[in-house]
């Protein structure tokens, strides 16, 4: 108990406690001060001057009088110092169990953005440290043979290259994560540009994999950064694909899945995710461990799908996520539908 007050008093909560007491105290006194000054002042105006009954007047009824009028106005006085001096105290506890309450409104974000940029740079010097330690291993095992051929030295170049590449593309996406207050140009782009930006992105990737892509999606106007949006949907296809069994479709859809928005949904056939992994999986660095274990390294670094989010969110959309496990999962990128004049006409035209 002793332990854990003393704690509590070395931390900045108790600090900013104090200061915000302090504020609160220095406001209370100084508006005593001015209350009793007025009220002071107010009381002996009350006091007649008209010099019959000033103090040190023979006595007299006019004496008397004044002397009685005077203690009066010294017990008000008095009373009303007493009745500062309560309220000061309130103030006082009252205003420290508003100035914990106030204190902890403050730090409250603040420790948890700090912890959160911690675990972030925990993940990813962890995630860093994986191919630097390859690279590492690589290069100490070719040094160590007595006679490295060329082919095996190729190879360990290879090896090298590979992994710097990974260490680029995770570095990449960190950026992305980090800098995420560029300001969007928005405007009304159409749904078939976005998917046909995305598909161009990910074709090699879904050739390589033998997964079909079946673009199902109507030419709706959105209101969105073609770029960040472009970037959005690619990251939910890259999935797709990566986890759909070889040989199966990938179908693209849209959805209006409430007034003043359309989706584009991305609907695969691979393992599906449990739900108690549907929240996790839109967390930095958070990767199932059927992930793990069947892509590895190579599947990616469990970023994309909070990127994904992220983007959605800045322009007040979401990603949507519809799971069942050994069916397969449907992730949908939500955004608002652009009013722009040519749209009616545009719809009708496609
Ligand atoms: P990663 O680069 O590991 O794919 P993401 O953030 O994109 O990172 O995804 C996080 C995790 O979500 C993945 O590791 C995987 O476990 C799960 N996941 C994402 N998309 C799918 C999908 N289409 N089917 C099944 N699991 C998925």
């Amino acid at each position: 108990m002793i332990e854990q007050i003393s704690e509590f008093w070395r931390s900045q909560t108790s600090r900013l406690m104090l200061v915000y007491l302090l504020i609160i105290m220095v406001m209370s006194i100084s508006y005593s001060l001015v209350i009793y000054a007025t009220s002071a002042s107010q009381l002996e105006r009350q006091l007649p001057t008209n010099g019959l009954i000033e103090v040190g007047q023979p006595s007299g009824l006019t004496g008397r009088v004044g002397e009685y009028l005077q203690a009066l106005v010294a017990e008000g006085k008095q009373e009303l110092i007493v009745r500062l001096y309560v309220l000061n105290l309130v103030m006082l506890i009252f205003g420290a169990a508003l100035s914990f309450v106030l204190a902890r409104w403050t730090l409250d974000p603040i420790e948890r953005n700090v912890e959160s940029q911690t675990r972030f740079v925990s993940d990813a010097s962890h995630e860093l440290r994986t191919p630097l330690t390859a690279i590492q291993t690589s290069n100490e095992v070719a040094l160590r043979k007595k006679k490295l051929t060329l082919a095996e030295a190729r190879m360990v170049i290879k090896q090298n290259l590979a992994d710097v590449d990974r260490l680029q593309r995770l570095t990449t996406t960190m950026l992305e994560l980090v800098a995420d207050d560029r300001p969007l140009d928005l405007s009304p782009v159409h749904v078939h540009d976005i998917v046909s930006r995305s598909l161009t992105d990910i074709a090699p990737r879904a050739l390589e994999r033998q997964v079909e892509i079946d673009d199902q999606t109507k030419n709706r106007l959105v209101l969105a950064d073609m770029a960040s949006a472009t970037q959005a949907l690619t990251i939910l296809l890259d999935n797709a694909v990566k986890y759909s069994p070889v040989g199966q479709a990938v179908v693209l859809t849209t959805k209006r899945p409430r007034r003043g928005t359309w989706a584009i949904a991305v609907s695969d056939r691979g393992p599906g995710i449990d739900k108690s992994e549907q929240k996790k999986i839109f967390t930095r660095f958070y990767r199932s461990d059927q992930a793990r274990s069947r892509h590895g390294s190579s599947g990616g670094y469990g970023l994309g799908l909070e990127i994904a989010q992220m983007i959605a969110r800045r322009h007040g959309g979401l990603i949507d996520l519809r799971s069942t496990v050994g069916k397969g999962s449907t992730f949908s990128l939500v955004l608002p539908a652009a009013r722009a004049k040519s749209a009616a006409s545009d719809d009708a035209s496609r």
